[in-house]
């Protein structure tokens, strides 16, 4: 029910964590992060409270400066570490909040393209999605923009991508996300509170926006895929 990322240049897992539980207000039953440990996609998930996702961290401590957390209130699916977010594949990590309407035609049509399937989740057959148009040579970027056209329903998606330590792709469609301009960082979250540690400058995507991040800026896009301008405001969230 909560989502945050960040394209860093110091270690995210405890930023992530203590954003999270920023966004606790909104309720959920399990949490998760995944972050980039030289280069490779690493997670950690736990069920419940934010308290059993920092024990995980203390016994396999995640040290990247690339990342991005999730608290879910689960649609589909029992609340479960096998549940949890981020869904991943060996090359992609997602995190979502909403629900994917037509995910059982694409875990169908997935399955027949021999995909092995690790959750009950409405979300993992987005990282499937957009592991196979990068094994169809699209670049991480391509992929996920040829993605987000099949999705049906409502959803804030942030991706990390295995080898990318300078890159988080965001997209919203009826669920909230902005995005946080750092210095030499750049942030994506649920909202104003979730990156108010991180930044005071802010701007929100528009319905059906999706964003590619790296260290210096963001590149905005609408569900055209046309570049677009969205405003960066001062927030007064409190740090
Ligand atoms: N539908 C997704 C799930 O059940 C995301 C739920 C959420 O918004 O946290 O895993």
């Amino acid at each position: 029910c909560g989502i945050i990322g960040i394209v860093g240049t110091a270690p995210v897992a405890d930023r992530l964590v203590e954003s999270l539980k920023r966004l606790e207000y909104r309720g959920y039953d399990s949490a998760g992060l995944a972050t980039l440990e030289t280069g490779r996609l690493a997670r950690r998930r736990a069920e419940g409270k934010l308290r059993n996702l920092e024990a995980v961290l203390r016994e396999a401590p995640l040290k990247g400066h690339t990342g991005i957390g999730h608290t879910r209130w689960a649609t589909h699916g029992r609340p479960s570490v096998a549940n949890a977010h981020p869904h991943a594949t060996t090359n992609v990590a997602v995190v979502h909040n909403g629900i994917i309407e037509n995910f059982r035609e694409l875990r169908d049509e997935l399955l027949g393209e021999g995909a092995n399937f690790e959750s009950e989740t409405d979300t993992e057959v987005v990282a499937h999605l957009v592991t196979r148009e990068m094994r169809d040579g699209r670049n991480p970027v391509d992929a996920v923009a040829a993605t987000l056209p099949r999705l049906q329903g409502a959803f804030a998606l942030a991706f990390l991508i295995d080898g990318e330590e300078n890159l988080l792709i965001g997209a919203r469609k009826g669920s909230p996300l902005a995005i946080g301009y750092g210095k030499g960082e750049m942030y994506l979250g649920s909202d104003a509170i979730a990156l108010a540690p991180f930044t005071d400058t802010i701007a929100y995507l528009d319905d059906g926006d999706w964003a590619v991040l790296r260290r210096g800026g963001a590149e905005i896009h609408d569900a055209s895929n046309a570049l677009v301008e969205r405003v960066a405001q001062k927030t007064t969230a409190s740090a």
